[in-house]
């Protein structure tokens, strides 16, 4: 794993906290039931002992569910961080919506995944909130002290993106689980797209919304196999 990038498990939904010039951006937010564990261990990251304290600057948000926007609403209140993610994903954290923009019978989904949705879908303590910022495919984050850019990777919801940095590592939200038995594909044909989408670029390393991380070359070994 790169240097300067913590995971926060956040209730099964890795968060990852990177650092970015002399502050910090974190990719995706958890479960909102895991609101005190995030504040904890990010108040510690931020604010290490005899240095100056940081700020969380930026939360980009790999796609609009809520295990992985949880948190966002929080996180702008009290932490001052402004949000960003894929316009085509922005009315389902406004409206607390996880099913815009989505089909009403999505291609691929499994029977975890529907336990998961049952549990913290609509009735979980989701906090609508309105993005700050809207990105878009091959967007450049330096502005945001990232050497990176988005990537979009429609398949798991139209707005999902993922963020590639220089040295090759891919934050790929829902798009690849490394996960037994929790899947859920929105739009197949888009998938297939976004996966075909990965072969063309410079990755090393996946960093997946839920599971650990693992090498693209892993990843192809397992997609050839079926
Ligand atoms: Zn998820």
């Amino acid at each position: 794993m790169s240097k300067g990038i913590e995971i926060i498990d956040v209730g099964g939904v890795n968060c990852y906290l990177i650092e970015a010039d002399d502050d910090f951006v974190l990719i995706d937010t958890g479960f909102s039931t895991k609101r005190m564990f995030l504040d904890e261990v990010l108040k510690k990251a931020i604010n290490k002992p005899g240095e100056v304290p940081k700020k969380l600057k930026l939360v980009i948000l790999t796609h609009g569910d809520s295990d992985h926007a949880g948190n966002c609403k929080f996180l702008k209140e009290n932490y001052g961080a402004k949000i960003a993610m894929h316009f085509e994903d922005s009315k389902m954290v406004e409206n607390g919506d996880m099913s815009w923009n989505r089909k009403s019978k999505p291609d691929k989904i499994s029977f975890t995944f529907r336990l998961v949705t049952l549990a913290f879908g609509k009735n979980s303590a989701f906090g609508t909130f309105k993005p700050d910022i809207y990105l878009q495919e091959g967007q450049n984050l330096s502005k945001f002290g990232l050497s990176a850019k988005v990537i979009h990777l429609p398949g798991h919801s139209k707005g999902s993106i993922g963020v590639l940095t220089n040295e090759g590592d891919l934050f790929c939200g829902d798009l690849i689980y490394n996960f037994a038995g929790f899947k859920y594909i929105d739009n197949l044909e888009d998938f297939n797209k976004s996966i075909d989408k990965l072969k063309k670029l410079d990755i090393n390393i996946l960093y997946p919304g839920h599971g650990k991380p693992f090498s693209i070359s892993n990843f192809y070994r397992k997609v050839n196999k079926k």
